[in-house]
This record gives C-alpha cells, sequence and structure tokens, in this order.
C-alpha cells in the first residue's frame, strides 16, 4: 500500500511471529530505508549495522540465510545506484531466490511509494499482501493499487499474485468502519482475497513498536494477537493451496 501508516511494519512484524509461533521458518527482510521493521525486531541503532540489504545488493548474491535482513538509511541512496545498474530490477529477486530454499514464507516489508526498491520486491515476491484502513480514503486508495498491481504483473511478474487484503485498525465504530469493510468485501471480495481476519486498532499495539517485540510477545493473549494468529493460520491455508494447485497442474501436464 502506497499509504504510509496502512500498519505494513506492523503487520510484516506480527504476522512473521505468529507464523514462526505455528512452526513455520520465516525470513523478514526490511526493504524501506526509514529500518522500522528493524527496529521493532529489536535492532534499536540499524545505521550501525555492519550488514544489512544494502549490502546485499551490492553484491546481489547470498551466501549464509538469517532471519532477519536489516535495513538502514544506506538504502535511501540505492534509488540512484540501482538507476544505472543492468537488470536493476532485479536484484532482490537473485537474493530471494537464493534464501527460498530455507524458509517457508519471506516477508519483504516496503516503503509507501513505488520506486525501484518497491519494484524490486515485487519482482522477487510470489504474492502481495495489502494492509487497508476501514476508512472511505483507503478504500478508494485501492482501485489506484489494483492498477499499479496489474501493470506489474502484465509488464515484471506475470507470477505476482494477491495473497489478500487484510483491513487492519478496525475500530469500534461499527456503522462507519463496518460500512467501509463492506464495501471492501463487495467491491473487491470476488476478484482478490479479503482476509477473514480483521486487525483490531489497540493501544497496546502502538506500544510495542518502540519496545522491539512483536504484539505476540508484549500482549500474547491480546486481541492483536490473536487476529494475527487468525491472519497466519490463512496464509498458510494459502500457501497449502497454491501447493496443491502447483502439484495438480504438473500432474496433469
Ligand atoms: P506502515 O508501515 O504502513 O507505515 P506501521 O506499521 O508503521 O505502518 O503503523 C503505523 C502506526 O499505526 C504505528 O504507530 C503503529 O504502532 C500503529 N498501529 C499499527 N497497527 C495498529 C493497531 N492494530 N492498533 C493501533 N495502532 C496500530
Ligand atoms: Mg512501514
Amino acid at each position: 500500500n502506497q499509504k504510509g501508516g496502512v500498519a505494513k511494519t506492523t503487520t510484516t512484524v506480527n504476522l512473521a511471529a505468529a507464523l514462526s509461533e505455528q512452526g513455520e521458518k520465516v525470513l523478514c527482510i526490511d526493504l524501506d530505508p526509514q529500518a522500522n521493521l528493524t527496529m521493532s525486531l529489536g535492532c534499536q541503532m540499524p545505521d550501525e549495522l555492519s550488514y544489512t540489504i544494502a549490502d546485499i545488493i551490492d553484491q546481489a548474491i547470498a551466501e549464509n540465510p538469517i532471519d532477519l535482513m536489516p535495513s538502514s538509511i544506506q538504502l535511501s541512496g540505492y534509488e540512484t545506484v540501482l538507476i544505472n545498474e543492468y537488470g536493476r530490477e532485479n536484484m532482490l529477486r537473485q537474493y530471494v531466490d537464493a534464501a527460498r530454499p530455507f524458509y517457508d514464507h519471506i516477508l519483504i516489508d516496503c516503503q509507501p511509494s513505488l520506486n525501484i526498491l518497491t519494484i524490486n520486491a515485487l519482482i522477487a515476491a510470489d504474492s502481495v499482501l495489502i494492509p487497508t484502513q476501514p476508512q472511505f480514503f483507503s478504500a478508494k486508495g485501492l482501485e489506484l493499487l489494483f492498477q499499479t498491481y496489474s501493470k506489474v504483473q502484465r509488464k515484471m511478474n506475470p507470477d505476482l499474485k494477491v495473497e489478500g487484503v487484510l483491513v487492519t485498525m478496525m475500530d469500534r465504530r461499527p456503522n462507519f468502519t463496518r460500512g467501509v469493510v463492506d464495501l471492501i468485501r463487495s467491491t473487491y471480495g470476488g476478484s482478490v482475497k479479503v482476509f477473514d481476519s480483521e486487525i483490531p486498532m489497540s493501544i497496546r499495539a502502538i506500544e510495542c513498536g518502540a519496545e522491539g517485540k512483536s504484539i505476540l510477545a508484549h500482549d500474547p493473549k491480546g486481541k492483536v494477537a490473536e487476529a494475527y494468529r487468525n491472519l497466519a493460520s490463512e496464509v498458510i491455508d494459502n500457501a497449502q493451496r497454491e501447493k496443491c494447485r502447483a502439484y495438480q497442474h504438473t500432474a496433469v501436464r
């Protein structure tokens, strides 16, 4: 989602934590120079790291898989570094493809703009998970988002799927937010998956970003943790179904 503050980073952290809790092996890649994901996962001084995703892009090769591929401000210069590079859209893909066999899920947290880094993510990815807030303008923004998605799919990554639209920060004003969520479900539900799980608004979610912890660690019995666990189950089901489909496809062929 090109909008900031819709819980992209929060969702990356907590979906990763919930998947991991369910026994899945997860790699998180922070592709935002602001390094919020890196900080949310406990690394408070990203600019002092000696090795980040920027170095990976430099080398465009991977040696040892690790569980967090952090970001730092160093990455902010990569738009200009990449712009002159041959195959610049595929730099991240090389790394992700090398890391793929070691993980059940690889989550890439993007920044809220469609630049060369985000394009790298969309080319490296199998699918996009789109967090959105239950507000009228966010719902309208989805239209633009799907246009961008179709363009990327058509021109750069024909295999790119929509994992699902995730409604985040649901509050308890039923006739206001519920109406928007119903609109999202009726408009898009037929063509893409809109996750059954909806993430409630909670002050506990805001607290844990600064703590460098997931909400599953900070407030394990809370409703946000529960919602992210449900989301993780839906993502695992999706992956299973996708695997079956791919298997049947090869079997038929
Ligand atoms: P993005 O990565 O899309 O910019 P963030 O994940 O950084 O968005 O979230 C933006 C802000 O919203 C953060 O301050 C975060 O703590 C807060 N937030 C995220 N999820 C929730 C939630 N379920 N309830 C309340 N606040 C939330
Ligand atoms: Mg973010």
